[in-house]
């Protein structure tokens, strides 16, 4: 027994947490269907009226019947005129699901339902002892508002205690009188049932969906990142082999049409096998980073500066003549010599030599006659004695 209470409180504490989690979405689609069924259920209550005031003008009935249809058509008038003013309400508040207002607006229209319906067979018990009404407003207030379970216990409940307080005045007949309180607590006994297990269809539903978006959102994240590192080198992180030449290909492309010159710059670091052999790996790694770091700070913006491979690096110019690049490049071979890599409690030297190549719009020389013209350069840089631009 002990055990079977603390399963159930853990159970409604974690319905608590579950049932918190989904409040704004039940207000939202509350709020949406007030807007919907109010107006809706004005105009049907505007019809009932127009035909008890034509019943009521026409017909000469007993006082009895006469006293049911004006019951009848002032409840429906109330209820007409309330639901208009919902819906009203429910058209402005329409963006308002988290304000107070937006929230409580569905509520009061689960309140008023129930407290007109509760209007309906009181009146009706003069002439019939049937609480059909009572039964359909519960059901439909289960069926069109995603309310909590304690909040719909206390509503029904409530409801309850008025409906068999009131048809205590107009039901006469002690034995229906009974029988009507004992079915209007199965009534609303059903609509609980209803409205309990709408509520946490709407709940898991709802949680399943916000845990969906969120592993979409995820999952593209993951994508987002799975391409960018497809498209560039694990170690520097400048662009790879493939995707600087895609860019290339654009930028000559762009750079023909706009009738500009495109130079690009071949970059091998000299003697780097023997950085390897003498500090190791790991520190020939670091040098090939800081190779990056500086050439990447030593370019504009707009140039694109990427790793063939190995130890050699290659630097798109856009807008850039051979005399400008050649500027360039000495500019940074230069400024590579001085930017020296700290490694443990030292630092490590490194020269660059660099293959220039151009093309104006004129010439239209692709990527790999680029490439291959950088190469030679680079090959006689090498040469010459390495640490210079050819
Ligand atoms: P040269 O001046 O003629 O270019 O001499 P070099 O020693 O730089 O040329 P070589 O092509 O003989 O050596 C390139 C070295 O680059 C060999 C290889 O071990 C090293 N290397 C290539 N990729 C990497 C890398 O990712 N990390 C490290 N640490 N070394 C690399
Ligand atoms: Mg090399
Ligand atoms: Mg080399």
């Amino acid at each position: 027994m002990h055990a079977l209470i603390s399963d159930l409180q853990r159970r409604v504490a974690l319905w608590r947490v579950e049932h918190a989690e989904v409040a704004s979405a039940a207000h939202q689609v509350n709020l949406s269907r007030t807007r919907t069924v109010a107006p809706l259920v004005a105009v049907i209550n505007g019809v009932f009226v127009l035909w008890l005031a034509v019943s009521l003008l026409s017909r000469q009935d007993s006082d009895l019947v006469t006293q049911w249809k004006l019951g009848l058509f002032l409840t429906h008038l109330l209820m007409g005129l309330s639901f208009g003013l919902m819906a009203w309400g429910a058209w402005h508040l329409r963006y308002a699901r988290d304000h107070w207002m937006g929230a409580s607006l569905p509520l009061l229209m689960a309140c008023l339902s129930l407290v007109f319906v509760v209007g309906f067979v009181t009146f009706d018990q003069w002439v019939s002892p049937n609480i059909t009404p009572f039964l359909t407003g519960a059901m439909a207030t289960s069926l069109v508002l995603y309310l909590r379970p304690g909040t719909s216990a206390v509503l029904f409940a409530s409801a309850y205690g008025l409906f068999a307080y009131a048809i205590g005045h107009t039901q006469q007949d002690a034995a229906l009188l009974l029988s009507n309180r004992l079915n209007g607590l199965a009534a609303v006994a059903m609509a609980w049932a209803l409205s309990v297990l709408l509520w946490r269809k709407f709940t898991v539903i709802t949680r399943q969906q916000t845990l969906l978006e969120k592993i979409n959102v995820d999952l593209e994240t993951k994508q987002r990142e799975l391409q960018r590192l497809t498209r560039l080198d694990g170690l520097t992180g400048l662009y790879n082999r493939s995707t600087f030449a895609e860019l290339t290909r654009q930028e000559l492309a762009r750079a023909q049409r706009q009738g500009s010159a495109t130079a690009i710059l071949l970059l091998d670091l000299d003697l780097f096998k023997h950085v390897n052999d003498t500090w190791g790996h790991p520190a020939g790694d670091a040098v090939l980073k800081n190779v990056a770091t500086v050439a990447n700070s030593a370019v504009r913006a707009t140039d694109l500066v990427g790793r063939l491979g190995g130890e050699e690096f290659i630097i798109l110019l856009p807008n850039t003549s051979l005399d400008a690049a050649r500027r360039l490049a000495e500019k940074l071979r230069a400024h590579m010599q001085q930017s020296p890599t700290p490694w443990e409690k030292s630092s490590i030297t490194t020269t660059v030599s660099i293959g220039v190549a151009s093309t104006t719009a004129a010439q239209q020389h692709d990527f790999d006659h680029l490439y291959g013209t950088a190469d030679k350069a680079l090959y006689s840089a090498k040469a010459l004695g390495r640490n210079r631009v050819v």
